[in-house]
């Protein structure tokens, strides 16, 4: 049995080193984590991140709440960091490639509302046209922001290559049900853990294991048995018995299943 994390910040850590967490991880069942950007300078680190350590990938995006002005010279820069960077010429340039498996986060949020809406919007148009060149997946954040999300994502679902997850689901049974008609992935954190976690886990309890990953966004979010500490990919553990008590399935199942999941729709292995 192992776990995915599928959405970490392992660069935003405080209290352990990258190196820390990842080992700790592995020490936990994690197998694999993805790390996502959330700004230009994170997604290079989680690329350096994705050479350093083999169990780690990498997500390049820019977040909802640092795209104001973002536009052709931001795109160009996270083409360049998919293609690989150009100061490792003596490094298998595929192999480099292949760990970038996702673009992102990208999105809408309008609980803080950062950006202007425009320019999230703009952004997530440009993030996902990223993704469909590259044929890899899309992480979408989606925080107070279920219709817009929607009325963008609805203009690529006919893309034949178009593959996206909304990450920290924070919506209710009806919009997990709309998501998963589009064809969309869901992804759950330890929020499902939280005393009132009330309508998510009831999307948690309608959406098939088939259609979800596990998550820990690292290092926010940290599940109800270790609140007060920071989150690490480690504690994705959580999350993964939180659905097996929803639905009635063994941790090992939710493992095993969301790890195949997550394994198929961001071609790792
Ligand atoms: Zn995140």
């Amino acid at each position: 049995m192992y776990f995915i994390d599928t959405h970490a910040h392992i660069d935003m850590l405080k209290g352990l080193t990258p190196r820390e967490a990842v080992v700790k991880s592995e020490n936990e069942g994690v197998k694999y984590i993805i790390n996502v950007g959330s700004s230009l300078d994170s997604s290079k680190k989680s690329i350096e991140f994705a050479r350093k350590f083999s169990n780690v990938f990498a997500s390049v995006g820019v977040h909802p709440h640092y795209v104001r002005n973002f536009g052709k010279k931001e795109i160009k820069i996270l083409q360049s960091l998919i293609q690989g960077y150009p100061d490792t010429a003596n490094e298998n340039v595929s192999e480099r490639y292949k760990k970038v498996v996702a673009v992102g986060e990208t999105g809408f949020d309008f609980y803080r509302n950062l950006s202007p809406r425009l320019d999230m919007e703009r952004a997530f148009m440009s993030h996902i046209e990223l993704a469909l060149e590259y044929d890899i997946p899309v992480i979408i954040h989606d925080r107070e922001a279920h219709k817009q999300t929607l009325e963008v994502v609805k203009k690529y679902i006919d893309q034949k290559n178009f593959r996206a997850v909304v990450h920290c689901f924070s919506g209710d049974v009806n919009f997990a049900m709309q998501c998963l008609d589009l064809g969309l992935y869901i992804s759950f954190t330890g929020v499902i853990t939280f005393p009132n976690a009330g309508d998510v886990l009831k999307a948690v309890g309608k959406v098939p294991v088939e259609r979800l990953f596990i998550e820990t966004d690292t290092p926010f979010l940290t599940p109800q048995a270790k609140r007060g500490k920071e989150n690490y990919p480690g504690y994705v553990r959580y999350v993964a018995e939180k659905i097996a008590e929803i639905k009635n399935l063994s941790v090992e199942e939710v493992a095993d299943i969301t790890s195949k999941n997550a394994e198929r729709f961001f071609s790792i292995n």
